[in-house]
């Protein structure tokens, strides 16, 4: 126990804790300053179009994509830097965000299996899965994606429906736990939802109660 005071005193000294957005010095590894962590601090919900409704109940953010959030989460996703993690969970429960409803557990919306590989874990997974257990909410693998993706952004609307269509399915064995639930569908950014969308679709298809989405931000267009 003193050893690892020691231990942690030394680091703070070496690295001496600052916000991840203005890299101004605060008290403890892992803190934002107060006013970068208000400003990134925007719940919210999504305004989704109306065929996304059919399978998506609800959808919020807990921020926007840009600046501190935007930085975290391409640390973690393409640097593959688990260090910003502390920021994340800090950032998680000052966004308090209260779930408005007793969800029988969540989804990640998952990686294909190649990509997550070379990732070495889930972005989503790691995000959310000490906050879920802290509101007794389980993380169920309960979708695959069976085809690797591109990356959304440079493809056309079409194009972007048809990379996605039958990219989803449902885990093996899930049937049962899936039908008349209610799910909490997470991801890390939702910038135009289709992914979402696909994923809720194939809950929903098997026999889901509903589908709620929260991401950590988002980029909605
Ligand atoms: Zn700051």
């Amino acid at each position: 126990m003193m050893l690892k005071t020691c231990w942690h005193s030394l680091l703070d000294f070496l690295f001496p804790p600052h916000c991840p957005v203005c890299h101004a010095y605060v008290e403890n590894q892992g803190d934002w300053c107060s006013k970068c962590l208000r400003e990134a601090r925007q719940t919210h919900l999504i305004l989704l179009p109306a065929p996304m409704h059919s399978v998506i109940k609800a959808a919020w953010a807990l921020g926007i994509y840009r600046g501190g959030l935007r930085s975290l989460i391409h640390d973690l996703k393409y640097k593959k830097r688990r260090s910003v993690l502390p920021y994340v969970r800090t950032f998680l429960r000052a966004a308090d965000f209260v779930l408005p409803e007793a969800y029988d557990f969540a989804v990640p919306v998952p990686l294909h299996k190649n990509r997550e590989r070379r990732r070495g874990f889930n972005q989503v997974e790691v995000i959310f899965g000490d906050w879920l257990q802290e509101k007794g909410v389980p993380l169920r693998r309960a979708l695959l994606r069976v085809r690797e993706t591109r990356p959304l952004y440079d493809m056309t609307p079409q194009e972007r429906k048809q990379n996605l269509n039958h990219a989803f399915v449902l885990a093996p064995g899930m049937e049962q736990e899936v039908a008349g639930r209610h799910i909490l569908l997470l991801d890390d950014i939702l910038t135009t939802g289709m992914t979402l969308m696909a994923c809720a679709a194939v809950l929903r298809q098997a026999g889901a109660a509903c589908v709620d989405v929260l991401v950590f931000a988002s980029d909605h267009r």
